[in-house]
């Protein structure tokens, strides 16, 4: 199961939006900012003991009437007893156990994910005693912590985590060695449309109707003599109808669509050009380590000048800095312009994502770079990098050994990272470095 997603529910004030951030430390959370009743919403990776996992900070709610608040309290938990694969249900010993809290846990004991009860605000030994009431909501994993200090959160974390497979790859199951590529991309860019075209049919919508329950489509293609499969979230639209909430499906669907796949195709629309939530999705997609292939599509509704998509190319790269060896691909899924392209682009990106270089031809170059700029001195000491090789990881990822390996920074990183693109083909797709001790 590729992917593995926890939703913190609970009324405002709990302390939702402390734990969060707590266990995204310094990573970028991805925030959708809904307009309206509800407080941003934020999304983020995180890991803990080697194993990462999806989390959803459901938000709080701007309190107008009692009504309006209640029930959007439980459309949240609706949507995410369905999403997740576990959830966090907090609550706080400051203020005991609400009509609210005891309304959410009445929607949560139906739920069939499992649940656990964080009892927040324990931050002392005379709150423990109070947090005490808490067992009689009948919970079985319950947990007394600190999310302001971070005491307590560690059993909690422990013991969600190990519901998460070892190696959340090791299964992909039959679907194992085709090449699987996510179309991603906001409402509207063109997503359906560009698979429609592919399938030369309305095979996607009629899917739609049929009632799939799952949360991605995977269709299975061959183009150009090759298999793939491509993953698309088009069961956001009929769901969403039922929920109002748009928004909150697609970023959680696209989430799952990149967990799922090996290669993102971004979509973005000509005419707007690329928007935080794609950056936010195209940093994850290289933090999960993914390749990905930039769609920027509507491209007949632009005005083309001489250099137009030269000029628009290196604007967008500054945008995606510093992850900027990326294809970007000019088209239009409405004239069918180089849409198979997009196609044929990712498969290439999946076949750079594979790449093995040999040991001693990895050596023969990355060497010879090292030695033409050389890494700084420290504490009157030369750094020495004797030796390379790559790990035998399902993302490219390399190990260079040295003497001194906490000392090599982001700049020496950069350059040998660029080194490598340079004379390896690893475009669209995240590069992995390591130093280790020689
Ligand atoms: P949310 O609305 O559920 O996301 O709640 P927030 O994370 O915004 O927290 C609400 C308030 O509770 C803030 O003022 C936090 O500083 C405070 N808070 C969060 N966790 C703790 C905790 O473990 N102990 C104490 N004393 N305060 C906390
Ligand atoms: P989705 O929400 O991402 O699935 O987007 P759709 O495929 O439903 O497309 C949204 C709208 O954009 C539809 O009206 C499409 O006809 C239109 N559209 C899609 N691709 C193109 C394109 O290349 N050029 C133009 N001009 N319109 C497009």
């Amino acid at each position: 199961m590729p992917g593995f997603t926890v939703a913190i529910v609970g009324r405002p004030n709990v302390g939702k939006s402390t734990l969060f951030n707590r266990l995204l430390e310094q990573r970028k959370a991805i925030v959708d900012d809904v307009s309206g009743v509800t407080r941003d919403r934020q999304y983020g990776l995180a890991d803990w003991n080697g194993k990462t996992f999806n989390v959803i900070d459901t938000g709080g709610f701007v309190s107008r009437s009692e009504d309006v608040f209640e029930r959007e309290i439980r459309k949240q938990v609706k949507i995410a007893m369905e999403e997740a694969n576990a959830l966090i249900f907090m609550v706080d010993v400051t203020t005991g156990i609400t009509d609210l809290d005891a309304d959410v846990a009445d929607l949560l004991r139906r739920s069939s994910k499992p649940v656990y009860l964080a009892v927040n605000k324990v931050d002392n030994h005379e709150r423990q005693l109070e947090a005490a009431e808490f067992y009689s909501m009948g919970f079985e994993n319950i947990y007394f912590l600190s999310s302001m200090s971070g005491s307590g959160t560690g059993e909690l974390l422990d013991d969600l985590t190990a519901l998460i497979p070892e190696d959340d790859q090791a299964n992909p199951g039959e679907e194992e060695n085709i090449p699987k590529i996510a179309i991603i991309g906001q409402p509207n860019v063109g997503k359906s449309s560009l698979l429609n075209a592919l399938i030369g049919e309305e095979r996607n919508i009629v899917s739609d109707i049929a009632g799939t329950t799952r949360d991605t489509i995977h269709t299975r293609y061959k183009l150009f003599q090759k298999d793939f499969i491509l993953i698309d979230t088009a069961g956001i639209r009929r769901k969403a109808k039922v929920h109002e909430d748009l928004e909150f499906y697609s970023v959680i669907r696209a989430i799952k669509a990149l967990d799922e796949a090996d290669i993102c195709l971004l979509l973005l629309d000509a005419e707007k050009g690329i928007a935080g939530q794609d950056l936010s999705i195209f940093s994850l997609a290289a933090r999960k380590g993914k390749g990905v292939v930039i769609l920027v599509n509507k491209w007949d509704l632009v005005d083309k000048e001489t250099n137009t998509a030269r000029d628009y190319e290196k604007v967008l790269k500054q945008r995606l800095a510093p992850f900027t060896d990326v294809p970007i691909i000019f088209g239009s899924v409405i004239e069918k312009q180089r849409i198979f392209k997009a196609i044929e682009t990712a498969l290439e990106v999946y076949d750079n994502r594979q790449r093995k270089i040999q040991t001693s031809k990895l050596n023969e170059v990355m060497l010879k770079a090292i030695d033409a700029y050389r890494p700084p001195v420290v504490r009157g000491t030369a750094i020495k990098i004797k030796y390379v090789t790559q790990l035998p990881t399902h993302t490219p990822a390399f190990a260079f050994f040295a003497n001194l390996p906490d000392d090599i920074k982001t700049p020496y990183r950069n350059y040998l990272e660029n080194k490598l693109r340079e004379n390896f083909n690893f475009q669209g797709v995240p590069v992995r470095i390591y130093f280790r001790k020689k």
